[in-house]
């Protein structure tokens, strides 16, 4: 955003008149990160009342500030817009501005896929337009307005990533973002406690169109079942089901593992063939939202195929990389818990990308008093004619080096916490022949092992 604070004023009905040379153009809800020329907001939370760092904010170049009435009088002489509610402000400022903006606005929610979907959107359109997408998690009901205010003015597509735990949370985020396109990649599990089933979760997630512009296109999981009711009673927008069954608007006919990840063909709403630099059949699912998207944004098979090859994945997760020791790396090593640890392992038993493989995994945490156990069942999923190699690392997993050392011999090792050491193993050891995964908890950290070895 760039505007003047007399604007912004506006935006949330004060009266106040403040200099018209006072711009603001972005804004802060913390002095750690506070850039010159943004307006600071405060907030009161339970630990901190953010009140108590305006001034530090204006010392720091912020251009103004908000002030909850409830705090008394605002420090004198400073341009500062007294609100009813610093929170609520925030949203009114973010749907102000985004109802003066002209960009396509697309919103993506899910119980799991929605920061890939958003990183695979983002990557696809970006070489054909002005694209700005949530950064990281910035999901709910604060990430989201930030995420508005922080678009450029020319910005001509904003990827919009909608998070929630409880019913009315989508709803709103959706009427402040007023989405042009709107998805939901899966129902799953998460917040079953506050929604109560798999039905209340589609329920909530289905809220996403509550926002959506009277003529905006719906996308959603067209293999969940859940869906299907709510789709049918909704009448008013066009609908297009996207999934793995060929009965979806858009479905995969093929997909194949290679050594830069997936490579994928479609049918229905589009055909053709694209590349997507990471591997796992939900990244399929959550690619075939970028290709349906774009679409509808009228660009070609051919141009979407060569927008997913600037689709890039910072994450760690189901990651290919050759190794300098020629190796096929898979970096999986962003967290692990154990049905995603079984995945990635029957993903390398499976393969057929090379003859030689490998596991490395290190512990994965807050399992709570049955993590002995989750360890020490990983047993079953690695088979010793499937995998050749298994390097383990951390004080959790000598469970499963118990448990593997009686069929695997010297081909099972085991490290208190010697990453050094097992860098030097697979650098000694691996070859073109190889493939090797990367997994484990996130404090576990063993993108450093890599890092060792192409050091
Ligand atoms: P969060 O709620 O933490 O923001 P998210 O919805 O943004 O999560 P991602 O960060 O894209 O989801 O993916 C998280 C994990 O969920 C991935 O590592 C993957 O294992 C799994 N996942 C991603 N997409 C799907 C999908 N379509 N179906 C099932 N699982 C998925
Ligand atoms: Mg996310």
């Amino acid at each position: 955003m760039k505007e003047s604070l007399q604007h912004v004023a506006k935006w949330l009905n004060s009266k106040q008149q403040f200099a018209e040379d006072i711009l603001v153009t972005g804004v802060s809800i913390n002095t750690l990160t506070l850039q010159a020329g943004d307006l600071f907001i405060p907030f009161k939370g339970e630990k901190t009342n953010g009140h108590q760092y305006v001034q530090k904010a204006f010392e720091l170049g912020a251009s103004a500030a908000l002030w909850q009435t409830d705090e008394g009088e605002p420090p004198a002489d400073l341009p500062i817009i007294v609100v009813e509610n610093t929170e609520k402000a925030l949203q009114q400022m973010a749907k102000a501005y985004r109802a003066e903006h002209g960009a396509t606005f697309i919103g993506i929610t899910g119980s799991n896929g929605k920061t890939s979907t958003k990183d695979f959107v983002a990557g696809v359109l970006s070489p054909y337009f002005r694209v700005q997408k949530t950064i990281g998690n910035y999901n709910n009901q604060l990430g989201l307005p930030l995420t508005i205010l922080g678009l450029h003015k020319h910005t001509e597509v904003a990827v919009l990533e909608m998070g929630m735990s409880n019913f009315g949370e989508i709803s709103f985020l959706s009427n402040l973002a007023e989405p042009h396109l709107v998805a939901i990649t899966n129902i799953g599990e998460a917040h079953m406690q506050d929604l109560g089933s798999r039905e209340g979760i589609a329920k909530a997630k289905f809220e996403i169109v509550d926002g959506l512009q009277p003529s905006g296109t719906l996308l959603y999981d067209g293999d969940e079942p859940l869906l299907k009711p709510f789709v049918d009673s909704f009448l008013t927008n066009p609908t297009l089901a996207i999934g793995y069954d060929a009965t979806n608007t858009l479905y995969p006919t093929s997909i194949v593992a290679t050594d830069r990840g997936s490579e994928f063909h479609v049918s229905g709403l589009v055909e053709g063939t694209f590349q997507l630099p990471v591997y796992g059949k939900h990244q399929v699912k959550n690619a075939l939202f970028a290709v349906a998207i774009a679409d509808k944004l009228g660009l070609t098979a051919d141009q979407i195929a060569r927008g997913f090859l600037n689709v890039s994945l910072t994450d760690m997760r189901m990651q290919p990389m050759i190794s300098s020791t020629g190796a096929l790396f898979i970096n999986d090593a962003y967290n692990a818990a154990p049905t995603s640890m079984k995945a990635a392992i029957d993903f390398v038993a499976s393969s057929n990308l090379r003859n030689e493989k490998w596991l490395v995994l290190g512990d994965m945490l807050e399992l709570g008093e049955d993590e002995t156990a989750f360890h020490g069942e990983l047993a079953s999923s690695i088979a010793p004619e499937t995998i050749d190699q298994v390097l383990l690392l951390g004080p959790r997993m000598k469970h499963l080096f118990t448990k593997l050392a009686p069929t695997f011999g010297e081909r099972v090792r085991w490290f208190e916490e010697d990453k050094k050491a097992m860098a030097k193993i697979l650098k000694e050891e691996t070859s073109d022949q190889s493939m090797v995964i990367f997994k484990g908890s996130r404090g576990m950290a063993l993108e450093e092992i890599i890092e060792q070895i192409e050091a």
